[in-house]
């Protein structure tokens, strides 16, 4: 597999604090990766370091196939990002501030700049200043500022946040098209799982600096998240049963239910000893785990959001 971003034990101390945990990274050629975790989990440092906006403390980042220190100027050129607000002149239109970034990034046509600017659904917007842009439409010339030189590959720090259900799901389809008729290479954060639960092809995730999972999405929907629920009136009363009795491992708890991954032991059985250690079983079904509730037990509950 051909890898446009690869970290080797990627870490980042600031004084005794570890905000990034030796993370090793694997973004392929061409897809989209999605980094989700909660705020402060270390995502934006993750992405500064890749962009040498913020030095690691240890570890490789190779971009391209390239160790970045060797490589940084040729790759630069092809890296298009977001890293937190992008700084815009207020008083000027969308059009002349991506005229100043293009004579600042050492010139691009002018129908370079149309064309980034058309993508993101803002050509039309000719004398609106920036200052009286909405939100949406600040996020879409950010997407614009980052797309107009034609990178190679994007990295984008929580493009979405803060837009509305229609805004997010046309920067969604915007980035797919992106990825799927130019093959650009897109690495994005959220820590909102179900922003980019559908554009994502690879999901990582980073809980309190250190990368806990990593996985392709098909395989994480194809993984059989089966299991029987039972609802009860003392989840932590039966998770106890269920170590004791039946040494179960396979097995995750919300407040009011317990999900069980393990098909081997009959559910009767399980309801039966349930009952007889004085558990209220209020109800039971096969049910799947929603991949919200996934990550919330990857990250220690809580939820992602
Ligand atoms: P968010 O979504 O809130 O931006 P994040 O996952 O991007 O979260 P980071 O911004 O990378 O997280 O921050 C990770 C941790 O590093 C936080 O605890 C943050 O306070 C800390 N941190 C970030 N920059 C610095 C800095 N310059 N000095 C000290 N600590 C920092």
């Amino acid at each position: 597999m051909e890898y446009v971003i690869e970290t080797e034990n990627l870490t980042k101390q600031y004084g005794s604090i570890t905000v990034v945990d030796n993370i090793n990274l694997h973004v392929p050629k061409g897809k989209i990766y999605g980094l989700l975790g909660r705020n402060g989990a270390g995502k934006t440092t993750a992405m500064k370091m890749m962009l040498q906006l913020v030095y690691p403390t240890a570890g490789v980042i190779r971009l391209f196939g390239s160790n970045s220190k060797e490589y940084a100027q040729t790759a630069y050129k092809q890296i298009g990002s977001i890293i937190e607000t992008p700084g815009f002149y207020d008083n000027l239109t969308g059009r002349e501030n991506l005229q100043i970034l293009a004579k600042l990034r050492g010139g691009l046509s002018a129908s370079k700049i149309e064309q980034a600017l058309e993508a993101v659904g803002l050509e039309h917007e000719n004398h609106k200043i920036f200052s009286d842009y909405s939100l949406g439409m600040k996020q879409r010339l950010g997407i614009a500022a980052a797309i107009m030189h034609e990178p190679k590959l994007l990295i984008l720090d929580e493009p979405i946040n803060g837009l509305d259900p229609i805004g997010i799901s046309e920067i969604r389809s915007f980035l797919s098209e992106l990825s799927k008729k130019k093959g650009t290479t897109i690495f994005i954060s959220s820590h909102v799982l179900s922003e980019i639960e559908q554009i994502a092809d690879i999901i990582g995730v980073m809980h309190r600096g250190v990368l806990v999972e990593e996985v392709n999405m098909t395989e994480l929907h194809k993984r059989n998240r089966k299991c029987i629920k039972f609802e009860v009136s003392d989840s932590k009363a039966a998770e106890k049963i269920l170590l004791d009795s039946y040494g179960l491992t396979k097995y995750s708890r919300q407040e009011k239910s317990i999900m069980i991954f393990d098909f081997s032991i009959p559910v009767a059985e399980i309801n039966k000893i349930f009952v007889k250690s004085g558990l209220s079983v209020t109800g039971i079904a096969i049910s799947e785990e929603n991949l919200e509730e996934y990550f919330s037990n990857l990250i220690g509950g809580g939820g992602i959001a």
